[in-house]
């Protein structure tokens, strides 16, 4: 299956709350996000077989703020899955944004181990994403909740990755300031696309100032910049993103669909 089938594949699995039909051993990953937790199972081709997905605020920025909440949402998902498999999960890879440390890395090992699945690999968010698509040379971009980073991908190897703490969560705290609301009615109202046009005046200036903010981590790196370009995350499904971006970027980046479920699968495959 190509990268964009897999995409598709495993939103459907996760919307129909079903599991594909096909034989082990199977790759877990989990994907503990500032805004939703992912766990995603596939074969050892790389299709997905199941997947469950939950928002939640225990993780701030990349880093583990609540881990007990972690450990029992990543629990409920591996029993969902498992259910669905009717099997016994006692593996998983998890990946943190690049740049971060000692114990703050650690702590996403910790809440899988907590959840009965013995963390076998740590990677970069971005380098799971472009692992999904099958990037050879290419530059994958992963705006999640609270933070965004990139990797730039070489014959297959990663060459340079880069993190800020920027994300959907600043979005909708700009939206939550813009219509004195709170920041929850602002998530909201930020993931109901018949609003989008509402906000558009009020979003573009965020996604306009996160495209200065990832041109300007490529600063000093321009031998890249015939590399093609992958935006990812949660952030990517607002209306109209692609094509903002690319003007404040300066170039056209591509959008894959279900933008918010290619890093997940990605930290499945290093499972
Ligand atoms: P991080 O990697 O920064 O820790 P994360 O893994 O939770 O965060 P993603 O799951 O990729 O990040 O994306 C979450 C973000 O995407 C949130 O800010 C959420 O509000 C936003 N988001 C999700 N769905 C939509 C949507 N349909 N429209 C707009 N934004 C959305």
């Amino acid at each position: 299956m190509d990268a964009y089938t897999n995409i598709h594949q495993l939103h459907h699995l996760i919307e129909t709350k079903t599991a594909a039909k096909l034989p082990g051993p199977y790759k877990v990953g989990v994907d503990l996000g500032t805004a939703d937790i992912v766990l995603v199972v596939i074969d050892s081709k790389g299709t997905p077989v199941a997947g469950s997905m939950r928002w939640a605020s225990v993780v701030k920025d990349g880093l583990v703020v609540d881990f007990r909440g972690a450990t029992t949402i990543v629990e409920e998902l591996k029993s969902e899955v498992e259910k669905l498999l009717g099997v016994t999960l006692d593996k998983g890879a998890t990946a943190i944004p690049p740049g971060t440390l000692g114990r703050n890395a650690a702590a996403c090992g910790h809440v899988i181990a907590g959840a009965g699945l013995e963390p076998i690999c740590q990677v970069d968010e971005p380098v799971a994403a472009a692992k999904a698509l099958n990037i050879e040379h290419g530059i994958v971009v992963d705006i999640g909740g609270g933070t965004t980073g990139i990797a730039v991908l070489k014959n297959g190897n990663l060459v340079f990755t880069a993190d800020e703490p920027t994300g959907g969560t600043h979005i909708s705290l700009v939206l939550a300031g813009a219509y004195s609301i709170p920041f929850e009615e602002a998530e909201i109202l930020k993931r109901n696309e018949k609003q989008h046009q509402k906000i558009i005046s009020v979003i573009f200036p965020v996604i306009e100032k996160m495209a200065t903010v990832v041109k300007k981590m490529l600063i000093g790196h321009e031998e890249y910049n015939n590399y093609p370009v992958y935006v990812v995350g949660g952030t990517a499904y607002l209306q109209n993103f692609e094509r903002e971006f690319s003007k404040a970027f300066g170039r056209e980046v591509h959008v894959p669909p279900h933008p918010l479920l290619v890093t997940p699968l990605g930290i499945a495959m290093f499972g």
